[in-house]
């Protein structure tokens, strides 16, 4: 079976478990995504890294067809930093800019709050 380029492109570049001096899985003899088979980690972690750089849809459909999946996989949603919209790395819950404006901010309430308090 012909394989999508693109998939064992993204594969080689994002994966960090292949081992790019010999080839194929660090954990096990054969890279399982490069056999057509599924892999759990790539599912997890490598995948969700195609939503991030656009590549989503191409790889994930580039991946079902390889293992003959037809479109069960759940697409890892792109999401939005809810203060300005630049899109988040999987995991995180705003952009860097706005989560450290955010502890900032916290950091400043509490001193406040603790300024107050010794004061009184
Ligand atoms: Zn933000």
């Amino acid at each position: 079976m012909k394989q999508s380029a693109g998939l064992i492109t993204f594969l080689k570049k994002n994966c960090a478990n292949y081992d790019h001096h010999y080839g194929g899985c660090l954990f096990e003899e054969n890279c399982k995504v490069e056999k057509n088979r599924r892999c759990g980690y790539f599912e997890k972690a490598v995948l969700p890294m195609a939503v991030e750089s656009g590549q989503g849809e191409i790889i994930y459909s580039a991946y079902e067809k390889n293992c003959q999946l037809s479109g069960v996989l759940e697409r890892e949603q792109k999401r939005l930093c809810p203060d300005c919209g630049t899109g988040l790395r999987p995991r995180q819950k705003y952009c860097e800019k706005c989560a450290r404006k955010r502890r900032q901010k916290t950091r400043r309430e509490y001193l406040r709050r603790y300024r107050a308090n010794s004061r009184g």
